[in-house]
């Protein structure tokens, strides 16, 4: 479903990705993990679009992603991306918000709009709420509402850098809550995350980020319990 060939870009002299190879079937659930500055959410970003790439390829349902922008607004289209700050606009109801992206793209008119941001609301638990503000919902509330606002494009695969990193830890059980129940569903997940209990229970596959490339990947079972390389165990080993 996605597919990356030897991407590499760089920012000035920096080259943030040197030559990132990664296959995602459809359905399945990849975690990335990776020290701070490894390249992860430039990955994410370059994968939908938010940046353009210096070389490689990016395939995404066998279109190659080139850089027009018509291209480009297509493909945002198609896959849809989640980052740690949710970003609701506080002027519009929970409702209005997630019906905006359907609506804006000329995907569905006023009414099957509404139809559709009632049904993804109701996927994360929260179809109640409709009517309500963002600044009336908790943290974990008002990340779930931008789940549904992404799912309310119907993307083929979700993008998530780090949803849970700005919530409370009391907060976090009911995103990834939310995150499992879709990967379930068999919605295409490719995650950034610190949770590496969740990674490891929920995920296919782990895949290690280190200096801008993937240093490591394999099925968590083995990433977590063998890993092969001194960085990867020194990694592990920071955070646990
Ligand atoms: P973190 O865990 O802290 O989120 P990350 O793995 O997501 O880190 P990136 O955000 O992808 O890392 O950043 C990788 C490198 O690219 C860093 O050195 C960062 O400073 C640099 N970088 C990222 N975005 C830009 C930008 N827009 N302009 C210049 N440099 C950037
Ligand atoms: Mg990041």
């Amino acid at each position: 479903l996605i597919a990356l060939e030897d991407v590499r870009k760089r920012f000035g002299e920096n080259e943030v990705l040197k030559g990132v190879t990664l296959r995602v079937e459809p359905g399945e659930v990849v975690a990335i993990i990776g020290k701070s500055g490894s390249g992860k959410s430039t990955l994410l970003r370059c994968i939908n679009g938010l940046e353009t790439i210096d070389d490689g390829s990016i395939m995404v349902a066998d279109a190659k992603l080139g850089s027009s922008e018509l291209q480009l607004r297509k493909l945002r289209l198609k896959v849809g991306m989640i980052f740690q700050q949710f970003n609701l606009f506080p002027h519009l109801t929970v409702g209005r918000n997630v019906m905006l992206s359907p609506i804006v793209s000329k995907k569905a008119g006023t009414a099957e709009a509404e139809a559709l941001a009632r049904v993804m609301l109701q996927r994360v638990g929260l179809a109640h709420r409709f009517d309500a503000w963002p600044s009336e919902l908790s943290g974990g509330q008002q990340q779930r509402v931008a789940i549904a606002r992404a799912l309310a494009m119907q993307p083929m695969a979700l993008l998530c850098d780090e949803i849970t990193s700005a919530l409370d830890p009391e907060l976090v059980n009911e995103v990834l809550g939310v995150v499992r129940s879709l990967a379930a569903d068999g919605m295409t997940l490719l995650m950034v995350t610190h949770e590496m209990r969740f990674a490891r229970d929920v995920c296919d596959r782990v895949v290690f980020m280190h200096q801008g490339r993937i240093h490591e990947s394999g099925p968590p079972g083995e990433i977590f319990n063998r890993p092969a390389t001194p960085e990867l165990r020194q990694f592990l080993g920071m955070i646990e």
